[in-house]
């Protein structure tokens, strides 16, 4: 059976088997990752795998797991990060009839009436 070596940050180079190894695929690369449970602290590492690495696991005779990531993690943001102020300020705003038309940032329309 191939040994597989890799790293734990607190007890250094650690021998593992394809088994021990879990490798996660994504829809994108830069979202693959592997991990491991570490053979003498037993703490789980877990780190992102680029190209290489997959291709050096795979070798190794690691099954991958193909694993989704929402195409929201990918998204661009920009902005400062939502604080508790933000979400209660929203919060405050749904509890309003025109919460809708207030963060659209237009003017409600007249509600319906009955026709003469
Ligand atoms: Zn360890």
């Amino acid at each position: 059976m191939t040994t597989i070596k890799a790293t734990c940050p607190a007890c250094g180079e650690v021998a593992l088997t394809a088994e021990d190894i879990v490798l996660r695929i994504a829809s994108v690369d830069e979202a693959n990752s592997y991990g491991f449970s570490c053979p003498r602290c037993s703490e789980f590492i877990q780190k992102p795998a680029d190209e290489r690495i997959v291709h050096l696991l795979l070798t190794g005779g690691v099954r991958p797991i193909p694993v989704h990531v929402p195409a929201e993690v990918l998204e661009y943001k920009e902005g400062p990060p939502i604080t508790h102020d933000d979400i209660l300020a929203f919060h405050e705003g749904l509890e309003g009839e025109r919460w809708f038309d207030e963060l659209l940032g237009r003017k409600p329309a007249a509600p319906p009436r009955l026709g003469a």
